[in-house]
């Protein structure tokens, strides 16, 4: 993590806050993090996608990224409810979301999908950030490794080394998101990230080394500062524990004690 030089801490505020929730929570979060060197930390936010606009009026983009949830992989068409990587960069996105948990367990979405949305997101100069992770059943068989693998070979089809000098992944393992998630240990969490980082190594040479590794999975207080210290951990995802701005200030300041 400290040779890439930045960390990298977001949030995705899934289907909770509305518009004038997200700029309070922006506006206060711009606040608290006013003084933190933006050379060594990389800090954004992906809301809803109807406070996508508002979110951009109210927090420079080189303080606080902007990403959607989801993109469509067309430019137009006939895809309802599906939105278009045009439209988000209407509004000022800069990173797209893609397969994440939810999108992949919940509303059906398969590595194919991922693939086709990571491709256009890339095409379209977003940052595609990547998610993957296995599930408990997965987990228990065995079969972390082989999934983990699964899905960068397949989401990642077709992406040169140059351009995946432009892709974050998260590694957000399925057992361990959300209210009812256990975190992964740290020795666990370091171990996946290891075999993610040599996936990438293997797909993309020397570029693979420089993708950026984010963890998430019920990332709170107390386990921040076990996990950004890690090998290959260079970046916190974080759910629950980032909605209220004052809590997502203190972690990442924990972190960066620690790392500087
Ligand atoms: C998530 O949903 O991606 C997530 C990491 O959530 P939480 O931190 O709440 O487990």
């Amino acid at each position: 993590m400290k040779e890439l030089g930045k960390v990298y801490f977001g949030t995705n505020t899934k289907m909770y806050k509305n518009i004038a929730q997200t700029v309070d929570f922006l506006t206060r979060l711009d606040t608290l993090t006013t003084d933190l060197s933006r050379e060594t930390l990389e800090l954004f936010v992906i809301p809803s996608f109807t406070a996508l606009e508002s979110a951009r009026r109210c927090v420079p983009p080189e303080r606080i990224a902007l990403g959607a949830q989801n993109m469509g992989w067309e430019d137009e068409g006939q895809f309802t409810g599906e939105i278009s990587p045009l439209m988000l960069k209407e509004v000022g996105t800069q990173i797209v979301e893609i397969g994440h948990s939810e999108r992949r367990h919940v509303l059906g979405e398969t590595d194919w999908m991922e693939n086709q949305k990571v491709r256009c997101a890339l095409r379209h100069g977003f940052t595609p950030l990547l998610c993957i992770g296995e599930t408990g059943e997965q987990k228990a068989l065995g079969l972390s490794d082989e999934v983990l693998r699964t899905q960068l070979k397949a989401g990642l089809h077709g992406v040169t080394a140059a351009e995946a000098a432009r892709l974050w992944i998260a590694y957000e393992p399925v057992w361990a998101i959300g209210v009812s998630g256990v975190p992964a240990s740290p020795a666990y969490a370091a171990e996946k990230h290891r075999v993610i980082r040599e996936c990438l190594v293997e797909l993309f040479g020397a570029a693979g080394a420089r993708i950026p590794l984010l963890y998430g999975g019920s990332v709170n207080p107390e386990n921040a500062p076990e996990l950004i210290p890690l090998p290959n951990i260079d970046g916190l995802f974080i759910g629950r524990s980032a909605w209220e701005a004052e809590k997502f200030d203190r972690i990442i300041r924990s972190c960066l004690a620690l790392l500087e």
